[in-house]
């Protein structure tokens, strides 16, 4: 089963680069562009994260005349391809840090996955996690899995903590090979062509994260890093 993968802009924000590279980057403000990956293919229409609340977007000006790029509300951008909140049967969260699960709520018809430790430690985070409101996921009734799951043909979910401890990364067939979400909040700074994977900047065990990381970056396929501005407007099939 192959599968299309479309990153959706459903917001954007301007922190630090060390927030996803630890230990690199810091005191340089990035444009963090955040997704909802939508994937289509054996006659469903999926997400991969649901983005940023669409009560939160705000698109700074200053952000369009450097990227080229706009976000807009998950509603507007699904309908840019024919489709409304009903028409999505699956979401898949990677994992529940606000900017993932912001829209959760708004797709009523569709059966959500998430890995049982992850949403145990969102109902329940440390209070140094501020990236968990469940708020934002009060009315799902989640499906959870646990571990390495092929959650539908040609789309496996695979536990790889770190970043958070029920991170998933995402495995999806498509004709042209696999296309890798990894469950970790980064950007291209993360995966540079030579060298190791960098740690994610927020972690809750920095060597645990290092470590997944690295699997992650030796895994056949394309990455896309959740949070990689040179995804925005391309389509993986
Ligand atoms: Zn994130």
């Amino acid at each position: 089963m192959h599968y299309s993968v479309i990153p959706l802009l459903t917001g954007v924000r301007n922190p630090d680069q060390g927030i996803m590279t630890y230990q690199q980057g810091y005191g340089k403000p990035i444009w963090l562009p955040i997704y909802a990956f939508l994937v289509q293919g054996n006659g469903q229409n999926i997400l991969i994260d649901t983005g940023l609340n669409e009560d939160e977007v705000f698109v700074p000006q200053k952000f369009t005349e450097e990227t080229g790029l706009t976000a807009q509300p998950i509603s507007d951008c699904l309908e840019d391809y024919g489709l409304a909140t009903h028409d999505i049967s699956v979401v898949i969260n990677t994992h529940l840090h606000d900017d993932h699960c912001g829209n959760n709520e708004l797709f009523t018809k569709a059966t959500h996955y998430v890995q049982k430790k992850e949403l145990e430690f969102c109902k329940n985070p440390h209070p140094l996690d501020h990236r968990y409101d469940t708020f934002f996921i009060e009315k799902i009734d989640f499906t959870t899995i646990e571990g390495t799951v092929e959650i539908l043909p040609g789309i496996i979910g695979e536990l790889t903590p770190g970043h958070t401890p029920g991170m998933q990364t995402m495995t999806i067939s498509t004709a042209s090979g696999p296309v890798i979400l990894p469950g970790f909040c980064s950007n291209e700074k993360n995966f540079p062509k030579n060298g190791h994977v960098v740690c994610p900047g927020v972690h809750y065990d920095a060597f645990l994260a290092y470590d997944n990381a690295q699997k992650i970056g030796a895994k056949q396929g394309t990455i896309l890093p959740l949070h990689a501005l040179s995804i925005a407007g391309k389509t993986y099939a």
